[in-house]
């Protein structure tokens, strides 16, 4: 075939144009390596090359957020900070500084109940292999528990703890702020309908074409998977802690991954908290201080503040909602 008519020309042309060319569609993967849990991203993407590479850039930038934070890892930025903080004053990056003001806020919005320095107590639990402090060993660290032991220069940018003994683990935040990364390098992408989730901490943009995205509050004694209710959301954050993540039980008595300050034990005085706001490191931070105020004391916390509802399972396993969210009475 020497000479093509026009319109056939045409017409190989667009076909062919239609069989490589780019077709918008969802893309979604899931990832369990990275701090330690899963990670959920799926988007709407232009074509699907595109899609994946911001998937892969969610991921790095999870990636380089645990090598600084985690304090398993000891070359970590915070691993470098609990050895040598109570020194003298240590300079930081702005990225760990910033999230230390924000921890240090949340402490004050929770009366304490969230602090980053629970894990001056909170290192000598390994959840993993049964492992608790006695009352002896609570004792003799329970000083070094108080986030005014951390002090913040902003204008040298550095930080230094008060006294010996102190640790900070950004454990409590440091998902909700990963997951709040990973949507920031989507929009700067272009990417306008999305949801980021790292373990129980999520985020969404945009709705799924006219409907929201459905997210699901886990059952905390059901199993894996059943969930209590979804909850309908665009452009929101939620984050959900619960004593089922990551615990074992002793006669009885469950010992799990949060932590009084005050006491140095397991915070126990709910089942589990779900925080809805605007951006997943808020709801992520708030989400604990359920457990330890328990659920009356910290529902008021939560209706004095604007931007966040919240949903509490309490111990007897009845449901409690903050004023925005409450369900219309049944008749
Ligand atoms: P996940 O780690 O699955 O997101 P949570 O959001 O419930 O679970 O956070 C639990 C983590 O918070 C613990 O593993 C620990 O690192 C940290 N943590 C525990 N107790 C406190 C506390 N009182 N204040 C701040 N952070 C805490
Ligand atoms: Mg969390």
């Amino acid at each position: 075939m020497k000479h093509m008519s026009k319109q056939r020309w045409i017409l190989a042309a667009l076909l062919g144009a239609a069989s490589v060319g780019a077709r918008a569609e969802w893309v979604k993967r899931v990832d369990d390596g990275i701090m330690g849990t899963r990670i959920t991203v799926e988007l709407w993407a232009d074509d699907k090359a595109k899609g994946e590479a911001g998937i892969d850039a969610v991921l790095a930038e999870m990636r380089h957020i645990d090598e600084s934070m985690s304090t398993y890892k000891p070359t970590s930025e915070v691993s470098r900070v609990n050895a040598h903080a109570a020194e003298g004053p240590m300079a930081i990056s702005k990225e760990l500084f910033d999230l230390l003001v924000t921890a240090k806020e949340y402490s004050r919005i929770t009366d304490g109940a969230f602090d980053i320095t629970y894990a001056s107590v909170g290192y000598l639990y390994d959840f993993r292999k049964r492992v608790r402090p006695d009352e002896k060993a609570i004792n003799k660290a329970l000083p070094a528990v108080n986030y005014e032991h951390v002090i913040l220069d902003a204008r040298k940018r550095t930080v230094r703890f008060t006294q010996k003994g102190v640790r900070i683990d950004l454990g409590g935040i440091a998902k909700g702020y990963s997951v709040d990364c990973g949507i920031e390098v989507l929009q700067k992408r272009g990417f306008t309908r999305a949801y980021v989730a790292a373990g129980g901490d999520s985020r969404i943009i945009g709705d799924r074409f006219g409907k929201p995205w459905m997210v699901g509050i886990r059952d905390p004694r059901g199993a894996p998977g059943s969930v209590i209710t979804r909850i309908p959301l665009t452009d929101a954050a939620m984050s959900t802690s619960g004593d089922y993540e990551r615990f074992f039980e002793e006669d009885g008595v469950r010992f799990h991954h949060i932590i009084d300050p005050h006491t140095g034990h397991s915070a126990s005085k709910v089942r589990s908290a779900t925080i809805i706001g605007p951006r997943a490191i808020r709801t992520d931070g708030l989400s604990k201080t359920a457990f330890v105020l328990g659920p009356e004391k910290a529902m008021e916390i939560y209706n004095r503040i604007d931007d966040i509802d919240a949903i509490i399972v309490k111990l007897d396993g009845s449901v409690i909602y903050s004023k925005g969210i409450e369900p219309a009475p049944t008749r």
